[in-house]
C-alpha cells in the first residue's frame, strides 16, 4: 500500500513533528557522539522541510532510559552536532511534552530538538494522553525512523490519530519503495538468500518469502539445521535440534527452490585464524564456519541468473577471518549482478562495504529488525498508520 510522502505535503507556515531515528552510540559518559551516520542520513528529510517553510520539531529515542531522565542519553549532543551538519542553530527542548516544550514552537526555517522521548515510559507503552500531548505541538507528523517502525509507540503510531496527515520523510519513503517493489512485485526470476546464525530468528522470514522468491540460498549456521534434518553429518556445527522437524517440513514444502550448501569451511574451534579445512561432509569434531568454494560457485550461478536479488545474513562467521570469505564473495556477487537489490542486516552491510561495492546494491536498509519484520511479512506499525495515498 502506497503511503504518503513528505514530498506531498504542503508544508509552508506548518509545525512540523519530524519522528527521526537518532539512537546514535555514544561515549559512556553520554557526552560524544561516536558515529553520526544516523544523523546525517535524517538531513535530507529535514533540510527538505526547512527548504518548504516548515517551523520543524524533530523528535527520537536514544537508548535504553527505562522511562525516567538519565544524562547519559540525553539529546543534548545531538542538538550540537545536527546545528554544526546543518550550519544553523538547533533549539534544545528541556523535555518531549509540557508547557515549556508547547512554548517553544519553532517559527518557519527553525528546527526544534526534543528531549528523548523514552525519558517518559508513556512512549513504549503508547500511551493516549502522551500521544495526545506530543499531536499537539504540531499540526503535521512525519516518520523519518524506519528503524523503529516495527514498534507501536506513542511517536511511532499513538499521536497520528490526532493529526490529520501522517507521511513518510524521505529516508522511510525510499525504504518502503525498495521493500514494497521486492515483496510485490519483484522483476523474475527473483532470488533470496539468507544466512546468520538461527533459523529461529527468521522462521516468519523463511516462510514469507518461500512464497515469494524463485530461489532461496540458504548460508551460515541457520543451515546447518536444515542439513541435520536432511540426515547429513554436522558435527558440531551450531543445531537447532528443536527445529529440526520445522526444516523438513520447509525443505519438503520448497522442493527444489531451496538451495543448502554443499561445501563446508569446518575448524575444530570458533576463533579468528583457526586451522581449517574444506570438507563436503563435516567430521565429528568439527565445525562449519563459512560455506565452501563449491557452494560460492553454485550460489553465484543462481544470482547471476536472477533479475533482483534479497540478501540478509551472513554467510560464515564473517567477523572472524577467514571465515568471512564466502559472506564477501556473495556480497561481490549481488553487486556484479547488476540487478534490482535489497540487503537488510548490519552484517551483510558490513560485509559489502568490505567487499568495497557498496555503491551498486540498489538498497541497503537501515533497519535490522525493522525490515527482518517486514520480509516476514508483517505489517509494520509504523507504516500502517501512516496516511494511505
Ligand atoms: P544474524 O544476526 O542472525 O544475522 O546472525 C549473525 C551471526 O551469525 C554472526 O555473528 C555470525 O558470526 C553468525 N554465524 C554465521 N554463520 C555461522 C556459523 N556457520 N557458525 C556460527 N555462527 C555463524
Amino acid at each position: 500500500m502506497a503511503k504518503l510522502s513528505i514530498r506531498d505535503l504542503d508544508l509552508k507556515g506548518k509545525t512540523v513533528f519530524m519522528r527521526v531515528d537518532f539512537n546514535v552510540p555514544l561515549s559512556e559518559d553520554g557526552q560524544t557522539i561516536t558515529s553520526d551516520k544516523r544523523i546525517r542520513a535524517s538531513l535530507p528529510s529535514i533540510q527538505y522541510a526547512l527548504e518548504q517553510g516548515a517551523g520543524l520539531i524533530l523528535a527520537s529515542h536514544l537508548g535504553r532510559p527505562k522511562g525516567k531522565p538519565n544524562p547519559t542519553m540525553s539529546l543534548k549532543p545531538i542538538a550540537v552536532k545536527l546545528a554544526e551538519l546543518l550550519g544553523k542553530p538547533v533549539a534544545m527542548a528541556p523535555d518531549c511534552v509540557g508547557a515549556a516544550v508547547s512554548a517553544m514552537r519553532p517559527k518557519p526555517g527553525d528546527v526544534l530538538l526534543l528531549e528523548n522521548l523514552r525519558y517518559h515510559a508513556e512512549e513504549e507503552g503508547n500511551d493516549a494522553e502522551f500521544s495526545k500531548q506530543l499531536a499537539s505541538l504540531a499540526g503535521v507528523y512525519v516518520n523519518d525512523a524506519f528503524g523503529t517502525a516495527h514498534r507501536a509507540h506513542a511517536s511511532t503510531v499513538g499521536m497520528i490519530q490526532f493529526l490529520p496527515q501522517a507521511a513518510a520523510g524521505l529516508l522511510m519513503d525510499k525504504e518502503l519503495e525498495y521493500l514494497f517493489k521486492i515483496t510485490q512485485d519483484p522483476p523474475r526470476p527473483c532470488v533470496a538468500i539468507l544466512g546468520g546464525a538461527k533459523v529461529s530468528d527468521k522462521i516468519e522470514v523463511i516462510e514469507n518469502l518461500m512464497k515469494i522468491v524463485d530461489r532461496l540460498l540458504i548460508g551460515g549456521a541457520m543451515a546447518y539445521t536444515f542439513l541435520k534434518a536432511k540426515g547429513e553429518p554436522v558435527g558440531k556445527s551450531l543445531v537447532e535440534d528443536d527445529k529440526l522437524d520445522l526444516a523438513r517440513k520447509i525443505m519438503a514444502d520448497a522442493g527444489a527452490k531451496l538451495l543448502l550448501p554443499v561445501d563446508h569451511v569446518v575448524a575444530a574451534e570458533l576463533k579468528e585464524g583457526a586451522p581449517c579445512s574444506t570438507v563436503t561432509a563435516i567430521p565429528d569434531g568439527q565445525m562449519g564456519l563459512d560455506i565452501g568454494g563449491k557452494t560460492v560457485e553454485e550460489f553465484r550461478a543462481v544470482i547471476a541468473g536472477a533479475k533482483s536479488v534479497i540478501w540478509n545474513g551472513p554467510m560464515g562467521v564473517f567477523e572472524k577471518p577467514p571465515f568471512d570469505k564466502g559472506t564477501v564473495a556473495i556480497a561481490k556477487a549481488v553487486a556484479e549482478s547488476g540487478v534490482l537489490s535489497v540487503v537488510g542486516g548490519g552484517d551483510s552491510e558490513k560485509a559489502i562495504k568490505a567487499a568495497g561495492v557498496s555503491g551498486k546494491i540498489s538498497h541497503i536498509s537501515t533497519g535490522g529488525g525493522a525490515s527482518l519484520e517486514f520480509l516476514g511479512g508483517v505489517e509494520l506499525p509504523g507504516v500502517a498508520a501512516l496516511t494511505n495515498r
